[in-house]
């Protein structure tokens, strides 16, 4: 799905590579990190609205699982491949090791255009997924969660085909899901709350204020939007905002609530009164003090990080920033906050939601969102403490810490036999 032909997963090779090296892994536990404990791929039949009967393919990686039960969310879009989701699913673990929560990580992915879907066609391809890796998931198992192009009335679904499969309510199967299900106060914006204390951390880090500093978000999903309306908050100012159809921008500012309103009722920023239009690539090279790709994987390429002008980026997707182009923003002295830690925020409260589950009692919104803040920011101390330490950028200090524990656990746990 990438914009380039850059295969995701190599991406996460050489940044493993990067890691391995200061952490001086021992080959064998190299070699573990560097594959996939199970993959499975499903082939879904769905009967279409028009009669036809569609065989869609889906994915269910299981990375790796020594810190705890696999978690990951789920993605559909008519790109995904399994390279794709075997990359999500090893950032999904470093991820939940950087934020020192009790899981290891997987993703799931169908090929399809949700998008070109009724309701009832989304309904049937969810259910028959959920029942082709009902056996691989579970509450002790494998939690999925929502990703692109997925939501909670998705989740609930999966929710409802696991608990009739087993013949009893298993609420805590998925996170992500309705409130009305045992779902949190607080995940449907907790990926960009989590990036948006991220941002208040590194503005401090690196001296620029967060009152009036001027921020574009590519891509106005869910993590974007939320990311926009919360940094609105925080008193920075939204300069531009794009979404798969082209984007838009207004140096004097836009008004990040009304731009979502206007994408809710068009389905795109597009065409949003009062701003020029741009591209996605202009957007990522606009001037402004903090960028966020917050779409796909392989956004910003060694050529256009050679012309992004932000003083900070902040990854509130998964993968947006190539290897090269990670070392040509390094060399600008571009501070960058990797995805791993940057978009940590939603499988954070996913955890929380989790918690929650299995203790049958709830917080308020406030508590979550307290706990989270605390959670995220304690993250981005250790890994910018790990990054000073060792003189290296923020991404390979993550990578330290996350790698880091996942092997200190798989090297504690042994091998059998
Ligand atoms: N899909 C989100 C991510 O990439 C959330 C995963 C989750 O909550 O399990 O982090």
């Amino acid at each position: 799905m990438s914009k380039t032909n850059q295969n995701p997963f190599e991406n996460v090779l050489v940044q493993l590579d990067i890691a391995g090296e200061y952490l001086k892994l021992e080959p064998g536990v190299r070699d573990m990190l560097r594959q996939p404990k199970r993959i499975v791929t499903v082939s879904l039949p769905v009967k279409m609205d028009d009669g036809r009967t569609n065989v869609f393919t889906g994915y269910r990686v299981q990375y790796n699982d020594a810190r705890g039960p696999f978690k990951g969310g789920i993605r559909y879009h008519p790109g995904v491949t399994l390279d794709e989701v075997k990359a999500l699913s090893a950032w999904m673990t470093w991820k939940c090791s950087v934020a020192d929560i009790p899981f290891g990580g997987a993703k799931g992915g169908v090929i399809c255009d949700p998008k070109k879907m009724s309701q009832g066609e989304l309904e049937r391809l969810t259910r028959r997924y959920a029942a082709a890796i009902s056996n691989v998931i579970g509450p002790d198992q494998d939690i999925p969660a929502p990703d692109v192009y997925t939501n909670s009335q998705i989740m609930a679904w999966i929710l409802d085909t696991y608990s009739l499969i087993k013949g009893y309510a298993v609420p805590g199967v998925v996170t992500g899901k309705p409130i009305s299900l045992g779902g949190s106060l607080g995940r449907d914006t907790a990926t960009g709350r989590g990036a948006a204390f991220c941002t208040r951390e590194a503005a401090k880090a690196v001296k620029v204020p967060l009152k009036g500093a001027t921020f574009a978000v590519q891509g106005f999903g869910n993590a974007g939007a939320n990311y926009a309306l919360i940094m609105e908050e925080m008193g920075a100012k939204l300069i531009a905002a794009s979404d798969s159809q082209g984007g838009i921008l207004n140096k004097k500012g836009l008004d990040a609530k009304k731009v979502l309103a206007h994408k809710e009722k068009g389905g795109t920023v597009v065409g949003y009164p009062g701003a020029e239009s741009v591209t996605n690539d202009e957007l990522l090279q606009s001037e402004c003090d903090i960028l966020s790709p917050a779409a796909l994987e392989n956004a910003i390429t060694k050529d256009i990080a050679r012309g992004v002008r932000a003083k900070i980026v902040v990854e509130c997707a998964n993968g947006p920033t190539t290897p090269e182009a990670d070392r040509v923003l390094d060399k600008k002295g571009v501070f960058l906050v990797p995805d791993i830690l940057a978009n940590s925020g939603g499988v954070i409260v996913s955890y929380l939601e989790w918690v929650q589950n299995l203790d049958r009692l709830y917080w308020t919104e406030e508590e979550v969102n307290s706990r989270l803040e605390q959670k995220i920011t304690s993250a981005f101390k250790g890994v910018h403490q790990e990054a000073k330490k060792h003189g290296v950028s923020m991404r390979t200090g993550a990578l330290i810490v996350g790698v880091g524990r996942v092997a200190e656990a798989v090297r504690t746990l042994g091998l059998w036999p």
